[in-house]
């Protein structure tokens, strides 16, 4: 037995409810308290004064995406052309190279041609739905571009072939995601993962080697691609393992707004076009038929208004299995139709507090009729939907101070505008989307707060977030990260 001390503990069960200390037997919470002292214990761990809270989850990322992302070269914020393309020269190494992070600043595949036009350069698009590619790319691939630039279906036909890593390679990106992970006090995580490398069966392994000895709480989304290999494998739905669950259907109503992609109730300004819808699979009534037939709730992809309006609808006419929710991931563009709708099923939201400052404003500029919500969380909360937040890592940064920041500021990075700040959710709402609600799409009663038989996964910074100037929030705060009643983190003093 343990006993943790010094410390405050907010349960997350209310508002307020705090203890001092806390003791733990075999990854359990046994007894919680202000003064323990006198249970005989084991071992004794003083958190320094220190704010303790249930282990924050990311609800929807891409474990090996993000450990991939730690792995090559970066354009992070790189706006101008000329700094870009020093750095992918550099990254350049004679062979297939892969540059990720890349906003699109007009590099064309002339561009890259001045680099190389014998070997593949590959730019990810920040927002992982397209690609800029060389000619020699173009030519291997035989797909469609304009201007070098390759989208959505395209784009993912080349990423998948650069995912073709080797077993110890796969191991490595896990092991550099799980890491920076829990640097950022983060305990577990939903994530897509199991179609974009070298098949279900390879990935799911590398999770089923590396979990046991680096503790993250994982839930893995079964992408519709690898539905068949999943279903023949005989894995159950949900818990593989107390670390390892499989989740819903990943599915892909639409694309993104970056791409122009996002499907919206009216034309793109100054386009002629609404963006794309059904975009994978492009059944999806047949999709969801097939996965309901095999009692499987769905995860989808929904960015556009008019997106979020036919999900809903799909999701009304064929129900989820009975107990089960499905899940909306984006959904940060509504309308009043689509909040009617999602009030009726049974859903839970996985959205992105940090979209709000990368796309604000330059999002809802492409909208010739902008919708009546947006990245609107507390009218969510208030009708009482089950919201949780994430970061979709590699696409931001998987920190969720920055989440919290930006779920409780709303300020845009590109103009300093607050965006609609009667949607700013309270400090406890938000950290509860960060533990509480996003435990419950694990359908653990044991998890998300603390309590007495929960489980003994903690994340402890080392200011109060209640009270705290939300500047401070950009601070690293973490001081230590616990799962399953071991220390996987710590800060350096
Ligand atoms: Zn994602």
């Amino acid at each position: 037995m343990k006993r943790y001390t010094n410390a405050t503990f907010y349960t997350m069960r209310f508002e307020n409810e705090t203890y001092k200390e806390i003791i733990t037997d075999k990854g359990y919470i046994t007894h919680m308290g202000n003064d323990l002292s006198n249970i005989n214990t084991d071992e004794v761990i003083d958190l320094e004064g220190h704010f303790v809270f249930p282990g924050f989850l990311d609800c929807h990322m891409h474990i090996l995406g993000y450990g991939q992302k730690l792995f090559y070269p970066s354009l992070k914020d790189v706006y101008k052309k000329d700094e870009a393309l020093k750095i992918i020269k550099k990254a350049y190494n004679g062979q297939t190279t892969l540059v990720e992070d890349y906003a699109p600043i007009g590099l064309t595949h002339h561009d890259l041609d001045q680099i190389s036009s014998t070997q593949m350069i590959i730019l990810r698009h920040q927002d992982y739905h397209s690609v800029t590619v060389n000619s020699k790319a173009i030519e291997f691939f035989k797909v469609e571009h304009h201007q070098g630039m390759v989208l959505e279906n395209d784009a993912q036909k080349i990423t998948s072939f650069l995912g073709q890593y080797d077993e110890q390679t796969l191991k490595k990106l896990f092991k550099l995601s799980v890491e920076s992970l829990w640097a950022y006090g983060i305990t577990g995580a939903h994530s897509d993962d199991l179609y974009y490398y070298t098949g279900f069966k390879s990935t799911l392994k590398v999770f089923k080697d590396m979990l046991p000895k680096m503790p993250f709480r994982t839930q893995l989304l079964v992408h519709h691609h690898v539905l068949n290999d999943y279903l023949q494998s005989g894995e159950p739905f949900l818990d593989v393992n107390p670390y390892l669950q499989m989740g819903p259907v990943k599915m892909f109503y639409d694309g993104t707004m970056g791409s122009k992609t996002a499907y919206l109730s009216a034309p793109y300004q100054g386009e002629t076009h609404q963006g794309f819808k059904e975009v994978s699979p492009n059944d999806f009534d047949q999709a969801i038929q097939f996965a309901r037939s095999h009692h499987l709730p769905v995860a989808v992809h929904v960015i556009g208004d008019q997106a979020l309006v036919d999900i809903c609808k799909l999701l009304i006419k064929y129900p989820a299995p009975k107990g089960l929710y499905d899940r909306i991931i984006h959904a940060e563009w509504m309308n009043d139709e689509a909040l009617e709708l999602l009030k009726k099923i049974p859903v839970f939201i996985d959205a992105q507090p940090q979209f709000l400052s990368s796309d604000m404003p330059w999002a809802l500029d492409l909208f010739s009729k902008k919708p009546k919500y947006q990245f609107p969380w507390k009218t969510m909360m208030d009708h009482q939907l089950l919201v949780g937040f994430s970061s979709d890592a590699p696409v931001e940064t998987p920190n969720p101070l920055l989440g919290i920041y930006d779920a409780i500021v709303r300020k845009s990075k590109h103009d300093n505008q607050i965006c609609q700040p009667n949607e700013a959710t309270t400090m406890f709402e938000a950290i509860k989307a960060y533990t509480k609600t996003p435990a419950m799409f694990t359908y653990h009663q044991n998890r998300g707060t603390l309590d007495i038989g929960h489980i003994a996964d903690f994340t402890v910074f080392k200011k109060d977030l209640f009270g705290l100037n939300p500047e401070y929030l950009k601070e690293p705060l973490v001081a230590m990260t616990i799962v399953d009643d071991k220390i996987v983190y710590q800060a350096n003093k």
